[in-house]
């Protein structure tokens, strides 16, 4: 089972976003840029472009709820889309907001997040998901 699985499965804990019954959204643990949030399928699946189509588009979807959530609760110009998926064999899309190009530095990450900023961004971003 997937660390994101165990996620989703309220084993580990996780600053959560949102979800619905195939979809789940919580803040990336070492964020590039407070609100970068990860949106993943319940059903596991490693490589994004292994889903089917079906299952891809509704997690496009879903994932364009999120963002526009982030959008309404932080400030910024845009939230990003960034596949990767190297770290972790569980299918996911990064969104992340960015006022300018390198918000969206990998290289750049913040370690050891402030846990209280962390909930009160999820719990912002979350009252603005519909
Ligand atoms: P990648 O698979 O390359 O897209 O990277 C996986 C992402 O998942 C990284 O940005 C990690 O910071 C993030 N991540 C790993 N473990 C957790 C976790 N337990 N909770 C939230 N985010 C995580």
């Amino acid at each position: 089972m997937t660390i994101f699985s165990r996620i989703i499965n309220g084993e580990i804990p996780c600053y959560k976003i949102a979800e619905d019954d195939r979809f789940f959204a919580f803040l990336d643990i070492n964020p590039v840029n407070w609100g970068h949030t990860l949106v993943v399928p319940k059903h596991e699946e490693d490589y994004i472009f292994d889903l089917d189509d079906d299952e891809l588009a509704a997690m496009t979807l879903f994932a364009k709820r999120v963002a526009k959530a982030i959008k309404e609760a932080i400030p910024c110009k845009k939230v990003g889309v960034t596949v990767l998926g190297l770290e972790v064999p569980h299918a996911h899309i990064h969104l992340v907001p960015l006022k300018c190009e390198g918000d969206m530095d990998f290289h750049k990450k913040i370690s050891d997040p402030d846990p209280e900023k962390m909930k009160q961004i999820a719990a912002a971003v979350s009252s603005k998901f519909e």
